[in-house]
C-alpha cells in the first residue's frame, strides 16, 4: 500500500490562509495554496491523522489519487484508469463516486463524469484483482469515498479521509436555531488578536450554543479539535491505527492545563445559555466557561483590554428586520463605553455600521454556510 500522499484540505472560501498557517504550524510539509485557493500538503499515514485531529479552519482532507487533463470521457475514462488505484483500494471495499463537480470545462454533465469514473475504476481494480471482466467487484468492506472535481479541463481525483465534515468537533449535541460551524467560528477567532494575550476577557454576548466560546478556550488551551470523534482513514485496513493513538496521545500532552481564561457566554434565552453549558462540559469545559442569561443591553463592566465576539440575529426575514436594526443600534450604545475593548461582529447586514453607529476599522467578508457576511471589525484603544 502507499506510505506517501499528495494531499488537499479544502475549506470555505476566505480561511484557505488560515489552513494553510494551521498546517506550517504542525510541521507539515510543502504546504501551499493554488490559484484556486486550494490548499495543497505532502505527507504519510502521521500527516493524515496529525491534519485530521489537529486542522480547526478545513472542512476536510483528501487524498489526491491524480490529476490530468481530459476533453472527451475517453481521456476521463482512461487517465482514471491508468491511476494507481490498487495502492489505495483493497480487494472488497466500497468505493463509491460519491461526488463530480465540473466548472468551464468540456465535460461538463456531472453524472456522467460519475459514472465514467466509477467504470474505469472498477475495470482497474478487476485486472489488479485478477477479476473476470463483467462480473462486478465486491463492494461490501470499508468505505473510500471518491470525488472528482473538473475545472476547465482539468481534473481532480481524490479520496476523502476525513468522514464527516471535521466542522463537527463531537461536542455540539445541541445547536439551536442557528448556529455557527465550529470552523468558521475558530477562523473568527483566530482573525481576532485574542490569542496573542488569551488571558484577557473573551465574551460572547449571544452565545447561543456556545460555538464561540468553547472554540476560543480549546484554541488558548491547545486543545485538538478532533479529539473526540471518528474518521473515515481509521476505517482504511491499511491504516495502522497505532498511528493515530500516537498523534492523540502527543495531542494530550500539549494541552495547556495551567493556563487561566476569562471567557463568558450570555443570551438572552435561557433554554441556549443550558445548551451552551451542556456542550461546553462535552468539551471538558465546564470550568473553564461561564455562561449566563443576560441581555447583551445590560452588559457593562470595569475590565480593560478585552475582546468581545458576536454572532447577533441577522433579520434575514423580512418581520425580523426592525427588531434586528434596533438591536444593533442598542449593541452600539451599550459597547460604545468599552473603549479598550476590540469588537468583532458577523452578521449579513450590509448597514450594519450605520445602524451600530460607528465605523468598523476593518471589515472582513466570510461566508457563513452559503450566507455572504461580513466580520465587522473594532479595534481598541491602546491601554497607555
Ligand atoms: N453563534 C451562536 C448562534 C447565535 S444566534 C451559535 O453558534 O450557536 C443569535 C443569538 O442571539 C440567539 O441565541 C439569540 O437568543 C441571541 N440574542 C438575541 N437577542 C439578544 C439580546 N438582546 N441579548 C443577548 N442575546 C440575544
Amino acid at each position: 500500500m502507499k506510505k506517501n500522499f499528495k494531499l488537499m484540505a479544502t475549506a470555505s472560501a476566505g480561511l484557505e490562509s488560515l489552513v494553510a498557517k494551521e498546517l506550517r504550524n504542525l510541521d507539515i510539509q510543502n504546504v501551499s495554496i493554488d490559484d484556486r485557493s486550494r490548499v495543497f500538503f505532502d505527507g504519510d499515514l502521521a500527516t493524515i491523522a496529525k491534519a485530521n485531529l489537529w486542522l480547526r479552519t478545513a472542512d476536510r482532507v483528501k487524498i489526491v489519487v491524480g490529476e490530468f487533463r481530459a476533453k472527451t470521457f475517453d481521456d476521463l475514462f482512461e487517465a482514471v484508469y491508468a491511476l494507481d488505484w490498487e495502492a489505495l483500494i483493497p480487494f472488497g471495499c466500497k468505493f463509491p463516486v460519491s461526488k463530480a463537480k465540473s466548472v468551464k470545462s468540456t465535460l461538463h454533465n456531472e453524472p456522467s463524469v460519475q459514472a465514467i469514473t466509477k467504470k474505469a475504476i472498477v475495470k482497474k481494480l478487476q485486472t489488479a484483482y485478477h477479476r473476470p471482466e463483467g462480473i462486478p467487484i465486491p463492494e461490501n468492506g470499508a468505505k473510500f469515498s471518491v470525488e472528482v472535481a473538473i475545472h476547465k479541463d482539468m481534473v481532480t481525483v481524490t479520496i476523502d479521509t476525513t468522514g464527516e465534515s471535521l466542522f463537527k468537533r463531537g461536542y455540539r449535541e445541541e445547536k439551536g436555531e442557528a448556529p455557527l460551524k465550529e470552523n468558521m467560528a475558530a477562523a473568527i477567532i483566530m482573525f481576532t488578536n485574542w490569542l496573542a494575550n488569551p488571558k484577557r476577557p473573551f465574551i460572547d454576548p449571544t452565545c447561543g450554543s456556545g460555538t464561540f466560546t468553547i472554540e476560543a478556550a480549546m484554541l488558548a488551551l491547545n486543545m485538538a479539535p478532533g479529539m473526540n470523534r471518528d474518521f473515515a482513514f481509521l476505517a482504511f485496513p491499511w491504516f495502522d491505527e497505532a498511528i493515530f493513538k500516537q498523534e492523540k496521545a502527543l495531542a494530550q500532552k500539549q494541552v495547556k492545563t495551567d493556563l487561566e481564561l476569562d471567557i463568558q457566554g450570555f443570551d438572552i434565552d435561557g433554554k441556549m445559555v443550558e445548551i451552551a453549558k451542556r456542550n461546553a462540559l462535552a468539551a471538558g469545559l465546564a470550568d473553564v466557561i461561564k455562561y449566563k442569561q443576560m441581555r447583551l443591553q445590560d452588559f457593562n463592566t470595569i475590565a480593560l483590554d478585552g475582546v468581545l465576539v458576536s454572532n447577533p440575529p441577522y433579520g434575514v426575514r423580512l418581520e425580523d428586520e426592525e427588531k434586528v436594526i434596533q438591536l444593533y443600534g442598542e449593541m452600539g450604545q451599550t459597547f460604545a463605553s468599552l473603549e479598550t475593548w476590540s469588537k468583532y461582529i458577523l452578521t449579513s447586514d450590509v448597514e450594519f455600521e450605520r445602524h451600530y453607529g460607528q465605523k468598523a476599522t476593518k471589515k472582513r467578508k466570510l461566508y457563513n454556510g452559503t450566507l455572504r457576511t461580513d466580520l465587522y471589525m473594532y479595534f481598541g484603544k491602546r491601554i497607555k
